[in-house]
């Protein structure tokens, strides 16, 4: 029997178990199953504690994964538990969709993976623990335990807004979090496929932050129900994490407007979701039956293409302009992506498009015409770079999927908040300030398209700026602490 610390030697890793491809496209739940009980234990009895935790550092939530790992394994779920919520605020939807493999279980991470064997599932125990939380009716809401007469308004309720609203509610201030869909959870609700995250996970989430009182307002969009200037006066300090939403813009000449659905656009209006609130894409958009090209190799391509499928697609294509070792987007993702059926053409660019047309087949008689709605030229690049191949692709839904940027500030009339080059909202990295006095920001809106967890960890620290800033600034009258709570 080996060391209760050298596990790993006899327990190999492994994940949870995936449905079978048939299965998983005929629907949108998600794909993996959850660990059992004795499989947490055993995946979570593979970390040697080795006391140089590298998962740790890697993970942008500096979660104590040795330390809930070790409880795991002896089975003390509810402390390990109680321990992974005090440093993430959605454990269980991390533990889902963070990309791992560039995070707390890449092989630079993980000092298992570096002796020659497999990195600790880190993910899965953590969605096992926090799924098993709700179940045990361990997730409690964090009431605070005095109030303080300020309050703070955030607007946004992705994971950034849901984050910082949890912590400052916990420490005593009224806050009310708006949001332009009708309900909260940002991206995690409405634009990440059910098959990566099922809704109700995220629902049953975001109940648990409003039980501790946090106020929600939906249907309200900043910039057309109310400029920040207003906003600021209705509150003592407000964040801003709105995410990022204008889409790259994709240089296709002859496509018009409406012939190419932006991705995003296309997600939220797949889910179906009757809270959204649809962004500039037509609401019955749907791949059924259609040929699709996918432009775009991150994560929103990948969702897409897997969305299309399916939605019951005869055929997706991906067109991504670099090689497939220079992809910067999950491995994980395009790996699940190309087992469901995708095909991807890399170094490819789409450089023309053709709605409605008809083309004629290449190597076959003129005779044989291929009717089409769309016919869409590519231009293939080789390994050189030197040869380029131009291609017709028969596409009669063109998805574009290079890329979105936060808004900028002019249209919700604050042309005086400072924005970086690249166009998100400039602010000190450890509190979220900007350059406007009691306002914050946070999560895609400040760091640009990015991850839920660099998002959660955002809305924590902007949280921590803006309950400093308040004590900092608070008045005699305003400075109280009041109604301690039981
Ligand atoms: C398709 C897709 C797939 C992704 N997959 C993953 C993944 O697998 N793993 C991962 O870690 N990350 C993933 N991400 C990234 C992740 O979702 C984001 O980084 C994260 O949600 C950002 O959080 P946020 O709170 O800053 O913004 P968001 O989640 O975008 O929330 C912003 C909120 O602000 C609201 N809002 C915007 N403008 C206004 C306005 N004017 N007035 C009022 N409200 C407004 C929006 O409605 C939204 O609810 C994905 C992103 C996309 C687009
Ligand atoms: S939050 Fe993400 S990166 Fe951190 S431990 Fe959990 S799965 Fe890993």
């Amino acid at each position: 029997m080996a060391d209760k610390n050298q596990r790993y030697v006899h327990i190999g890793r492994r994940s949870p178990q995936e449905r079978p491809i048939r299965e998983r496209l005929g629907d949108f739940r998600e794909i993996a199953a959850r660990f059992t009980h004795q499989e947490a234990m055993s995946q979570a009895s593979r970390c040697e504690q080795c006391g140089v935790p590298y998962c740790h550092v890697y993970c942008p939530l500096h979660n104590n994964i040795p330390d809930w790992l070790r409880m795991a394994a002896e089975g003390r779920f509810e402390e390990a538990y109680r321990l992974a919520e005090t440093t993430n605020n959605l454990p269980e939807i991390c533990g889902r969709i963070c990309p791992q493999d560039r995070l707390c279980e890449a092989k630079w991470a993980c000092t298992l993976e570096q002796a020659g064997h497999d990195t600790v599932t880190i993910g899965a125990v953590e969605q096992f623990l926090g799924d098993l939380a709700f179940e045990q009716g361990w997730v409690r809401p964090r009431m605070p335990r005095a109030e303080w007469a300020q309050h703070v308004g955030i607007v946004g309720a992705g994971p950034a807004g849901l984050a910082a609203a949890e912590e400052l509610r916990a420490m005593g201030y009224a806050v009310t979090l708006y949001d332009r869909h009708g309900a909260p959870g940002g991206l995690l609700r409405f634009g990440i496929p059910g098959f990566k995250l099922e809704k109700n996970v995220i629902v049953r989430r975001c109940d648990h932050i409003l039980r501790a009182g946090v106020l929600f307002v939906g249907r309200f969009a900043l910039g057309l129900d109310a400029t920040l200037s207003e906003i600021r006066q209705r509150h003592d300090a407000v964040l801003l994490a709105l995410g990022a939403y204008r889409p790259n813009h994709l240089p296709l000449p002859g496509a018009e407007r409406g012939t190419v659905v932006d991705g995003l656009a296309y997600l939220i209006a797949s889910m179906g979701d009757p809270a959204a609130t649809l962004l500039d894409a037509p609401e019955t958009v749907n791949a059924c039956d259609r040929r699709v090209v996918v432009v775009g190799g991150g994560d929103t391509a990948m969702d897409c293409v897997r969305t299309a499928l399916r939605q019951g697609s005869c055929g997706v294509i991906c067109l991504y302009r670099r090689g497939e070792l220079d992809r910067t987007g999950s491995r994980r993702e395009l790996d699940k992506a190309l087992a469901e059926g995708v095909q991807v053409l890399w170094r490819a660019e789409p450089s023309a498009y053709r709605p409605n047309t008809v083309m004629m087949m290449e190597g076959k008689p003129a005779s044989c015409i291929q009717r089409s709605n769309g016919v869409l030229t590519v231009r293939v690049r080789d390994d050189t770079d030197h040869n380029i191949e131009c291609r017709l692709i028969d596409a009669e839904l063109v998805i574009s999927a290079i890329g979105n940027r936060p808004e900028l500030p002019g249209f919700f009339g604050a042309s005086d908040l400072a924005t970086t080059m690249r166009g998100s909202v400039r602010v000190n990295p450890d509190t979220g300030a900007t350059n406007l006095p009691g306002v914050f920001a946070a999560g895609d809106l400040s760091r640009g398209p990015s991850l839920a967890v660099w998002a959660i960890r955002d809305g924590r620290a902007a949280a921590h700026g803006i309950h400093r800033y308040l004590r900092s600034s608070a008045t005699a009258v305003s400075d109280t602490l009041s109604g301690v709570a039981g």
